[in-house]
């Protein structure tokens, strides 16, 4: 992995903090294994007889949310030590938050610039950090929305997931990773 794969830090790092002490870090003290850095993300493994495993996790594979990373058992490198179809779906989610939080983080200056222009410097703060930092949920929502608008299943058709199926499925067909 190159340095300048660190780069999105840049813009990232402090919903990256949260996720880390609000999820990942607990999460792997109660039911987890293997805390790792894959790729540049925080990672995680489910204990097999976690609870979530017997639970609400158990039909799941792999989440992420920014560079926190979250895996049930099953993801485990192939034999030839090429990653896991999972491991490059989740990979592939870590591109796209990337890229739509640095998108949110250029575009939170407009409102920051104009309230702070006009002596407003408790709301620029507010407005530019909860725009820059809710990159996520903004591109869920029409992302989500237009899927359920157009009939389909809401997140499994949403085209942000459906990019990441397809770049996982060519992987798996091909064996080569392109992402
Ligand atoms: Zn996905």
């Amino acid at each position: 992995m190159s340095a300048r794969r660190l780069l999105p830090y840049i813009w990232t790092w402090p919903l990256d903090v949260l996720l880390w002490l609000l999820w990942i870090l607990p999460f792997w003290a109660f039911w987890g294994t293997n805390l790792r850095w894959e790729e540049g993300s925080l990672a995680f493994t489910f204990k097999e007889d976690s609870w979530p495993m017997r639970t609400w996790y158990k039909k799941w594979g792999g989440t992420s949310i920014g560079h926190a990373l979250m895996y049930a058992p099953k993801v485990k490198p192939n034999a030839d030590g090429t990653p896991h179809r999972i491991t490059v779906h989740e990979q592939f989610h870590v591109k796209q938050y990337e890229s739509i939080t640095l998108g949110a983080f250029i575009w939170a200056w407009v409102p920051f610039t104009f309230l702070a222009a006009n002596g407003l410097w408790t709301s620029a703060f507010v407005c530019g950090i909860l725009m820059w930092l809710s990159a996520t949920l903004q591109h869920g929502v029409g992302n989500w929305t237009t899927a359920w608008i157009r009939g389909e299943r809401a997140y499994r058709d949403s085209y942000h997931e459906q990019s990441a199926y397809a770049v996982d499925f060519k992987y798996t067909a091909t064996g080569k990773r392109d992402t």
